[in-house]
């Protein structure tokens, strides 16, 4: 990339801190801006922390609508919908319900493996950089299953596609289950162990992302709030911010589940919506965990990041708002004691909950290329629940794009334009 090309990338969350880490990389002169301080929180403080190519299935997939539509009729359910008028969502629901499809899945199933096998690669990059700081951990991830129903289930879907894919998926019975984590009383009928999914600290990676930044020039703006553009000709000549206008050469989209207003004023539609999800941190867990571990049949996530045990789950569409449902996150406590049978809701007592918005496009998939209508502003967003895994290549693939060089993934189904 030209030495003197300029890049302004637009929100600090989890893939603005790594846009800005390969540009700068490529020479580029960076500077984020993000409304909060320093010190804010964002989507990926409270994630899981998984490194996850075991994803390989979008949200929406064939039999999402009739499985969302059950779970929306039982309040533990680990889906919730807020009944509203609006349009935006109505549009969305449309667009989700015609990518559940076969089809669809058959074509995006590859690209989300390729994305999450390349976060993986970079995150072991990173961790070498960075001075394994954040806690990288590769013991791989398990999905517990409770019933014998709910294994027969993963098995004949999610670990056959898995495998299909090249992504190694065993399936466990409760003995094989119980020797891979030995420290704890596991109450399930099996499982599947996908060896190459990893997990890490998320604040720890973010501060060592940002010290790294510092040290490589990347300036940031913070406290700096961005409500419009100045475009010229088919190109943004400038940013409009709290701290007046701000000039680049290129400008990257990367304001997670406020990317659609960010565009306020550029007549771009970008279908979103943001999936609300819950974690509970306990900093003296009653045992240690070896792999990070999912509770299938609830959609649970359950994280060993340090001396702590992280439990994440639920997503609820009820707009842009970071309130606390209780019964959300009740559905997560009372969860818990079903696979661990140690675990009573009493070892949650005081626990602050976190809420935090996912990003999530319709179809499963980011938002990552140029946009037709603005030859330098670049869509890096919607990465749904795979924010943290893609966040790495998303970056990468971002700096590919400025500096005019192959991608290295295919980005056709990833255009920002798909629903232009
Ligand atoms: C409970 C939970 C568990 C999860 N677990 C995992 C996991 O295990 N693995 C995984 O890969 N992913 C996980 N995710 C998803 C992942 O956390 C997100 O996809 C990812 O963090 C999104 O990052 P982002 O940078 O796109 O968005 P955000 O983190 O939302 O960042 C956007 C930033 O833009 C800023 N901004 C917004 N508007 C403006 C404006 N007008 N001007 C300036 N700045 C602005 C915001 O302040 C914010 O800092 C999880 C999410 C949740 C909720």
């Amino acid at each position: 990339m030209h030495q003197s090309k300029s890049a302004i990338i637009c929100g600090g969350g989890i893939v603005g801190l790594v846009c800005a880490y390969y540009l700068a990389r490529e020479g580029c002169r960076v500077t984020l801006v993000e409304r909060e301080g320093e010190d804010r929180d964002h989507c990926a403080l409270g994630s899981a922390g998984y490194i996850s190519p075991s994803h390989v299935i979008p949200l929406s997939s064939p039999g999402m609508v009739w499985q969302g539509l059950k779970w929306m009729m039982n309040p533990r359910s680990p889906f919730y919908i807020k009944p509203r008028f609006d349009s935006d969502l109505m549009r969305w629901g449309w667009l989700f319900w015609r990518a559940c499809s076969h089809r669809h899945l058959k074509c995006a199933a590859p690209i989300i493996r390729d994305l999450c096998l390349g976060g993986r690669r970079l995150f072991e990059e990173l961790d070498d950089i960075t001075g394994d700081t954040f806690e990288l951990q590769k013991h791989g991830l398990l999905n517990l299953c409770k019933t014998q129903e709910g294994l027969d289930h993963e098995a004949h879907g999610l670990a056959r596609i898995a495998n299909q894919l090249g992504i190694e998926a065993r399936v466990l019975d409760a003995r094989q289950t119980a020797e891979l984590e030995p420290g704890t009383r596991l109450d399930v009928a099996g499982s599947v162990y996908f060896p190459v999914d990893a997990h890490l600290t998320p604040w720890r990676f973010v501060n060592a992302l940002t010290v790294l930044l510092k040290e490589m020039g990347v300036r940031f703006q913070w406290n700096t709030t961005i409500f419009g553009w100045r475009a010229t000709g088919g190109r943004i000549a400038a940013v409009q911010t709290t701290a007046g206008d701000l000039i680049a050469d290129e400008f990257v989209l990367a304001g997670g589940s406020w990317s659609p207003a960010m565009l306020t004023g550029l007549g771009l539609r970008l279908p979103m919506q943001a999936g609300k999800g819950y974690s509970l941190t306990l900093p003296k867990p009653r045992f240690k965990l070896t792999r990070a571990l999912m509770l299938t049949e609830r959609r649970i996530a359950v994280t060993p990041m340090g001396d702590t045990l992280r439990f994440g789950g639920t997503m609820e569409l009820s707009g842009i708002n970071h309130d606390i449902r209780p019964e959300r996150v009740r559905q997560i406590i009372e969860s818990v004691p079903h696979y661990f049978p140690e675990f009573t809701e009493a070892d949650f007592a005081g626990i602050k909950p976190w809420a935090g918005l996912r990003p999530v496009s319709p179809d499963g998939l980011p938002y990552i290329g140029r946009f037709n209508h603005y030859g330098n502003l670049t869509a890096a967003c919607g990465h749904a629940m795979l924010g943290l895994t893609m966040a790495p290549i998303t970056g990468l693939l971002v700096a590919e794009i400025l500096a005019g060089r192959k991608p290295s993934v295919d980005l056709t189904l990833l255009s920002p334009n798909r629903y232009a």
